[in-house]
């Protein structure tokens, strides 16, 4: 006999453990399957991996009670944002108080961010250490697991941007190797941050420095393979000095710096999001560049509306895990998701470009943007929502 739940979400991320999380406290009876341990718990070291936290994922963390859990000394709030190309006084700055709000976002780490959710969980939800064997979707669907099969109305596939169930569903996906790396690590600068973040965007790729609470910065670099694996093998002083101009000394000097780590970067975007008993959220339906920051508020974004779709069709009594249902879902959430993926896309591309004088034409644009109030302030808007 099959154990038997409303929801099985497949893949304990942060957007895994959020749709889990959001799920069971509108009532449906939930199961957590995620094949790894449980995560472990945050240590007084920073982690290497930091999210840019949008407000509208933020309000969605409060939603959920999770936000007040997150340590309030590992949050950092950014208030102001300075993106350019050829030289810093040519930025475009965009400020939190020029739409009259107090931050534009908050710098988490990711550990802290998935101790925080899974912790929230009610018990009984989780199932770790456990894998997916096998899946079939006929009136509703089957999961083969190691530990016994699990019957349920609905899957969501949060596994990630591999996501083994996309694959056995069938459902095609665009993708295209950036070929290229994000070198993370976190910096002692000279220079205090303020609450300032930055992102130069230079021919190899973006450099974003984003400020942590303790007063350090983490930097994500996207950089060809090659000269990824060089800037990670420098000797830490010589590191310091190529970042440090690779920013035109906007920070002052780096003074320490942390391991580096490099991240392969890619972009996906799966063509369906749903078919018959089964919703893919996060990265399992889209994988942006990470210039913008956006891939954890994407998956946030994509729970938040599941949330909403499945608990409206309950309330009108109708068959909340049908294709109707879960197409509405879809239609929500890809437009929004392609326009990021095109617009963090397009910036990449246009400013690594070898078509001559583009990049110089970006840079004016940049700084012409800046000068014109109300394009600056939709844009804050767009990227607060
Ligand atoms: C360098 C870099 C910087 C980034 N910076 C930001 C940022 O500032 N802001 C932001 O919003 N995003 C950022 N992102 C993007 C962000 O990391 C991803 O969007 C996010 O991790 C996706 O979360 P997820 O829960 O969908 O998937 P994942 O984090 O990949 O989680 C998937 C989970 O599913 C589990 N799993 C996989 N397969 C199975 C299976 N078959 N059965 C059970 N469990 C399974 C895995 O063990 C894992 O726990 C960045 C990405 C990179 C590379």
């Amino acid at each position: 006999m099959a154990d038997r739940c409303d929801i099985a979400v497949v893949g304990g991320g942060v957007v895994g453990a959020a749709a889990a999380l959001a799920l069971s406290r509108a009532g449906f009876d939930v199961q957590l399957i995620e094949r790894g341990m449980p995560p472990a718990l945050p240590s007084e070291e920073y982690d290497p991996r930091v999210y840019a936290i949008a407000p509208s994922s933020a309000a969605l963390l409060r939603e959920l009670d999770v936000w007040p859990q997150l340590p309030a000394q590992r949050l950092c709030a950014y208030q102001r944002m300075r993106v350019w190309e050829s030289a810093p006084e040519r930025a475009l700055a965009f400020d939190a108080a020029d739409v009259g709000e107090s931050q534009l976002g908050w710098i988490a780490e990711q550990s802290q961010l998935l101790a925080a959710l899974w912790r929230a969980l009610p018990a009984g939800v989780a199932r770790t250490n456990t894998s997916v064997d096998g899946a079939s979707f006929e009136q509703g669907a089957l999961l083969q697991l190691s530990g016994g099969d699990l019957q349920a109305r609905l899957v969501i596939a949060a596994e990630g941007a591999g996501s083994p169930l996309r694959e056995r569903a069938g459902i095609v996906t665009t993708q295209r190797e950036y070929e290229q790396l994000a070198l993370v690590a976190h910096v002692t600068t000279r220079e205090p941050h303020r609450g300032l973040a930055l992102q130069r965007f230079l021919p190899g790729g973006p450099l974003a420095f984003l400020p942590l609470a303790d007063g350090r910065r983490s930097i994500v670099w996207s950089l060809p393979v090659d000269e990824a694996r060089r800037l990670q093998a420098l000797p830490q002083d010589e590191f310091h000095q190529q970042l440090a101009s690779a920013i035109q000394f906007e920070t002052g000097d780096i003074v320490d710096s942390t391991p580096r780590a490099l991240f392969p970067l890619r972009l996906m975007h799966a063509t369906e999001y749903v078919r018959d008993a089964l919703a893919l959220v996060g990265d399992s339906a889209h994988v942006v560049h990470p210039l913008a920051g956006q891939g954890v508020n994407l998956g946030l974004a994509d729970v938040a509306e599941l949330l909403r779709v499945l608990t409206g069709a309950r309330e009108q009594r109708s068959d909340w895990a049908g294709a109707r249902v879960l197409r509405r879902y879809e239609r929500a959430r890809k437009a929004a998701n392609l326009e990021m993926l095109a617009l963090t896309d397009l910036l990449d591309r246009s400013f690594r470009s070898v078509v001559p004088g583009l990049p110089r034409v970006l840079d004016a644009g940049l700084a012409l943007l800046d000068r014109i109030a109300p394009a600056k302030q939709a844009l804050i808007r767009r990227a607060l929502a």
